[in-house]
């Protein structure tokens, strides 16, 4: 049994935990060591008890805390050779994670501990940015966050998951009537490298769905904008997706991961 914990989603911090009470990880670590403690604790697991730490890209978001976990517990680092070679230049973790940094390859699977990790790269705005396709105690999971656009290897990974933890960063009314400045609506309306919107994410879900290759249980979304999005209307446009593919109205179970608080510790 894998147990599962989103600790943060969202541009305010990143950071996902996941055991099978052998072997447990992070991926990620946008938020201080101090938040993932205590968000562990409640459910009386340790952060001091992980194996070690996935990365995705080295935006603040997602790395804010990576050396200073690494460091501080002494978890080695996963990353694609690139993101390697841009976190051992990143002021935030250069220092911190000299020689504590492993190489996964990308489209290859990993074995880490009980774990087997295949990293495939989406389109985003950092040095390389990786979604993770892992097999872990019998279950497949797929994650894909800071994905500018949906390509081939997203949708290959994604049917593949029994578990997917997938983005809706905004709404395109909310982004278009909001208040953000007219740069940053086009970094992220327009840009093939910024994030997926609800209606890019549903329109991928509806084809994962009709073709998927595992029972998809769960559909995690994440990486949610603070002001052009709602968990109610993520969960309401990709749950019309579903049911549009044909889906029962309870058959995958939607879950918005909230931005500033941790999920529920969910077990699959
Ligand atoms: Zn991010
Ligand atoms: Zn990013």
């Amino acid at each position: 049994m894998i147990r599962f914990l989103s600790i943060s989603s969202g541009s305010n911090g990143n950071c996902y935990y996941f055991t099978n009470g052998n072997t447990s990880f992070l991926i990620d670590a946008g938020i201080g060591p101090r938040r993932v403690k205590k968000a562990l604790l409640e459910h009386q697991l340790l952060l001091e008890d992980i194996d070690f730490i996935l990365v995705t890209h080295d935006h603040i978001d997602h790395i804010k805390a990576l050396g200073i976990i690494s460091d501080k517990y002494k978890k080695p680092v996963y990353a694609t050779k690139t993101l390697k070679g841009a976190l051992l230049h990143h002021s935030i973790t250069r220092e911190a994670l000299k020689g504590n940094i492993k190489i996964i390859k990308i489209l290859e699977p990993n074995k880490i501990e009980d774990v087997v990790v295949t990293p495939f790269i989406v389109p985003h705005d950092a040095s390389e940015t990786v979604g993770f396709h892992i097999e872990f105690d019998n279950k497949n999971i797929t994650l894909v966050t800071d994905c500018g656009e949906v390509t081939h290897d997203v949708l290959k990974f994604s049917k593949k998951a029994d578990i997917l933890i997938f983005e809706t960063n905004y709404d395109e009314k909310m982004l278009k009537d909001g208040p953000y400045p007219d740069f940053l609506k086009k970094r992220i309306g327009e840009s093939h490298h910024g994030h997926l919107s609800n209606f890019a994410a549903a329109e991928a879900i509806k084809e994962i769905y009709q073709n998927r290759e595992r029972k998809l249980d769960y559909l995690f979304l994440c990486h949610l904008s603070e002001f052009n999005n709602t968990p109610d209307l993520a969960k309401q446009t990709v749950t019309e997706a579903l049911i549009s593919a044909g889906a029962n109205r309870d058959e995958v179970l939607v879950v918005p991961l909230l931005r500033g608080e941790p999920s529920k510790l969910y077990s699959f």
